[in-house]
């Protein structure tokens, strides 16, 4: 271990279901304008716009059960549920049909985002970063481990705010699915062992204050708890 002049940062990572190891996380991508309804609610046309990638920071992962400070500098703090992909095997042009056998296994986030930042940077052309990739933006839930199975291509996705229903759709209303989606990200960056990838939202995302309690699930895969304080 080379003699670092300060500590080095701690390693972010994700519990595994019925497991005591745990996955380390590398990089986050994302996934924007995945599914149609979506696409819409958000003033887009989606036989114009296609889905786009963006990044957070491995370190705004919030852990199931956790907290999350109301972040400065927005009024229009939103969730997003997502279907997550945790890369376990790297590669660059990977084809859809080998994407599974890169996937050590799946996860349910919410892509938390501070909307009216996003508006007025979609305005003026502006980067995302202060949108998206601020500290405690990225919940993610225990991953489940596929052990080589096919990746999930429906399934309902659903996230309520303090037991009121607000997002409701199945993943095989995804523009891109996630086979495609590893595809896609591989020609751009060359994936690597840690990597997630937060595939986008449905339709209905909206607002949260202080005190709200977030829950989203993913039919067969799991569930994310996290509260705004
Ligand atoms: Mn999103």
């Amino acid at each position: 271990m080379p003699d670092f002049v300060i500590t080095p940062p701690t390693l972010p990572s994700l519990p595994i279901v019925g497991s005591t190891q745990r996955f380390p996380i590398r990089r986050i991508y994302c996934v924007g304008r995945n599914y149609a309804d979506h696409v819409r609610e958000m003033g887009n046309d989606p036989a114009r716009d296609k889905p786009i990638f963006f990044m957070k920071p491995a370190d705004a992962i919030v852990l199931d059960g956790g907290s999350v400070p109301y972040p400065p500098a927005t009024s229009d703090f939103h969730f997003e549920i997502e279907l997550v992909l945790a890369i376990s095997k790297g590669g660059k042009n990977i084809p859809a049909e080998q994407a599974h056998t890169h996937a050590f296994g799946v996860g349910v986030g919410i892509d938390l985002t501070r909307r009216d930042l996003q508006s007025e940077a979609r305005k003026s052309g502006q980067p995302w970063e202060s949108a998206k990739a601020f500290d405690h933006s990225t919940p993610c839930s225990a991953l489940l481990s596929l052990n080589g199975k096919p990746l999930p291509s429906s399934g309902r996705i659903s996230l309520a705010v303090n037991g009121i229903t607000k997002q409701d759709a199945d993943l095989s209303q995804m523009i891109w699915s996630a086979p495609e989606i590893i595809a896609q990200l591989s020609t751009l960056f060359e994936l690597q062992p840690g990597d997630l990838i937060y595939t986008g939202t449905p339709a209905g995302v909206g607002p949260v204050v202080r005190g709200d309690q977030i829950n989203g699930e993913i039919n067969g895969i799991g569930q994310i708890r996290v509260s705004i304080c």
